[in-house]
């Protein structure tokens, strides 16, 4: 059984993982990255593929040879793959559903911590030498976030395990998913997209991105936020319309943002994004912990066991 890991170094950036879980499986081979062309040469003779984010469209896919019988998406989002195209050619797609749930999550929360302190404007007031928050009273926005509302938006485990961490500092949660579940806790509640972006203090996005959710969030739904509100986004750039994101953020429809991805990432270098006070970004690093990373190789390797076994796990076309 031979395996193929497309662009690893994307996984293993800092070569501290472990891919023996991996390897004593099957042949491995891993390269650091492919392009489009390499991948259907690197491909030839290969029973299993493993990508990170990389794009594998209809194109790549068509000309795969028929060993191949599982791509591996190293990660929790699998729309880099055309998983239909995949399915019309006997190969199962799987993912890792949740080897970085409590990193993301903690992601999210930091993001709104930071958002209620203002931290990155203190900062940044800082370092211009702007001491106006020593010596006048508080320039910018600071609160506590106890009794304030969180938004929900996608309430999978990531959304719950932020929701866990948000009810342990006082918050009240909405959540909108369009399959609601039941809350044990009575400070969460079921609502619908609208009642969340209304009634929220912070809005945070853990939905995959799907043909439905693309700019779940636009100029409309911006709309509807409270002028004191905040968005955060951990989950994928284009469940925003980034330029109706700025354009809020411009006009001060909402009061900021933090954005762990962006659309595209990297953002265009003029992105205005980046020059705004009241934004927190960075560069899609939710999954990147080492913990999350070498338990994602570990559940990997779960996944092609049980495939190998003809059990598959976390086939994402199996219909
Ligand atoms: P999950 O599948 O457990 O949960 C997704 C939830 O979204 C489900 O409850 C689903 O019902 C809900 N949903 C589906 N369509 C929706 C819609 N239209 N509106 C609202 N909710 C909707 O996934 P998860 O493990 O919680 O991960 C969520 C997303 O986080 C992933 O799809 C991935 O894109 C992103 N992610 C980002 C990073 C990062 O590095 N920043 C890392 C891991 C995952």
């Amino acid at each position: 059984m031979k395996t193929v890991f497309l662009n690893a170094a994307k996984l293993d950036f800092d070569s501290k993982l472990d891919f023996s879980p991996l390897s004593d499986l099957t042949a491995l081979t891993n390269y650091d990255d492919s392009s489009n062309d390499q991948i259907v040469e690197r491909v030839q003779g290969q029973d299993i593929i493993i990508t990170k984010e990389l794009p594998v469209g209809r194109d790549v896919i068509s000309q795969f040879p028929p060993s191949v019988k599982l791509i591996c998406e190293a990660g929790t989002g699998y729309n880099n793959i055309d998983i239909v195209a995949a399915k019309e050619k006997n190969i199962a797609v799987c993912n890792i559903p949740s080897y970085s749930t409590e990193a993301v999550a903690q992601l999210a929360i930091t993001f709104i911590l930071n958002l209620s302190a203002s931290l990155p404007q203190q900062q940044s007031m800082l370092e211009r030498k702007n001491f106006d928050n020593f010596t006048k009273f508080l320039q910018v926005p600071h609160f506590e976030v106890q009794g304030k509302t969180l938004g929900v938006i996608g309430a999978g485990a990531i959304g719950r395990h932020a929701i866990k961490i948000a009810l342990v500092l006082g918050m009240n949660i909405l959540v909108y998913d369009p399959f609601p579940r039941e809350w044990e806790d009575d400070r969460v509640k079921n609502a619908s997209i609208e009642e969340v972006l209304k009634q929220s203090d912070f809005i945070t996005l853990h939905c995959p991105l799907t043909a439905d959710t693309r700019h779940i969030i636009n100029k409309e739904r911006l709309a509807l936020m409270k002028p004191t509100a905040y968005i955060v986004n951990t989950s994928r750039g284009p469940l925003i319309h980034e330029a109706d994101l700025i354009e809020a953020l411009n006009n001060k429809t909402i009061a900021g943002a933090g954005l762990d991805v962006q659309d595209p990432e990297p953002p265009a270098i003029d992105n205005p994004l980046f020059s705004m006070d009241n934004v927190i970004m960075t560069p899609h690093i939710g999954w990147r912990r080492y913990e999350s990373r070498q338990r994602l190789v570990n559940l990997m390797a779960d996944n092609i066991k049980s495939f190998l076994a003809g059990k598959p796990i976390n086939v994402v076309n199996a219909k």
